[in-house]
């Protein structure tokens, strides 16, 4: 699902944030990216959903190879995967249904069964089919239930989430990694960006450990977890 080699990614102010970043993530796995804030787990996941480019390295996501992406097949992969940031990025004058609507609408899908899809996504988080609230009106658990309705209302291959508990108290992030885990058992890979300990030790899956850029060795980090 995500196959990369030698990755890095330097700023053009000469900060390197990704360092010969290599590793492969199967199809159906659950894997986190923790380590220190600016250790580069933004910068990895934004070069993965081809936000930003990588400077040199190889990189392949769903069989898309990224270093020869066009706009057109950027497109194409973008509707594969499902995106959650630590800030929801909702839009604030549209409601609930009509923010995930949106993306299945942008999609391609015609504006019913667009509104059909979000009311689907929404139950899968476990919200009314119909939620006419704006994201204003949400707490911020709820809004980040409504981000990841819209990440899954395309079924995608892919969840990416970048710190999808950043603002959130415990019980509310229990509730999104709870999500998460489910999405997965049905089938989706998802790859989660973290450093909340919680979801290290609730979800118990494969952790890759960033410092400074690089890639610190699993194998010396499952066996310092045992
Ligand atoms: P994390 O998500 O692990 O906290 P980031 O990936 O956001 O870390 O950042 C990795 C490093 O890259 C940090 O040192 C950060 O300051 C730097 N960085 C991020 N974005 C930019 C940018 N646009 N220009 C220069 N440096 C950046
Ligand atoms: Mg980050």
């Amino acid at each position: 699902m995500i196959r990369l080699y030698k990755l890095s990614k330097q700023y053009p102010s000469g900060h390197r944030a990704l360092e010969q970043v290599s590793f492969h993530i199967r199809p159906g796995e659950f894997v986190i990216v923790t380590g220190p804030s600016g250790s580069g787990k933004s910068a990895l996941l934004k070069v993965l959903f081809g936000n930003e480019q990588a400077s040199s390295g190889r990189a392949v996501v769903n069989g898309r190879n990224l270093e020869r992406m066009d706009r057109r097949t950027l497109a194409g992969l973008r509707r594969e995967l499902g995106l959650v940031f630590e800030d929801s990025k909702l839009i604030d004058r549209l409601d609930a249904t009509d923010n995930v609507a949106l993306a299945a609408e942008v999609a391609g899908h015609a504006p019913t069964s667009a509104r059909d899809r979000a009311g689907e996504a929404l139950a899968r988080v476990g919200l009314p089919a119909s939620l006419a609230a704006r994201p204003g009106q949400l707490s911020a658990g709820e809004r980040q239930k409504v981000a990841l309705a819209r990440a899954l209302v395309n079924d995608p291959v892919l969840v990416l989430a970048d710190e999808p508990t950043g603002g959130l108290d415990p019980d509310a992030s229990l509730e999104i990694f709870e999500l998460l885990r489910e999405v997965n058992s049905e089938g989706t890979t998802v790859l989660m960006a973290t450093h909340d300990p919680d979801a290290l030790s609730l979800l118990h899956c494969r952790t890759l450990l960033m410092y400074q850029g690089r890639l610190a060795e699993e194998e010396a980090l499952r066996r310092a977890s045992l």
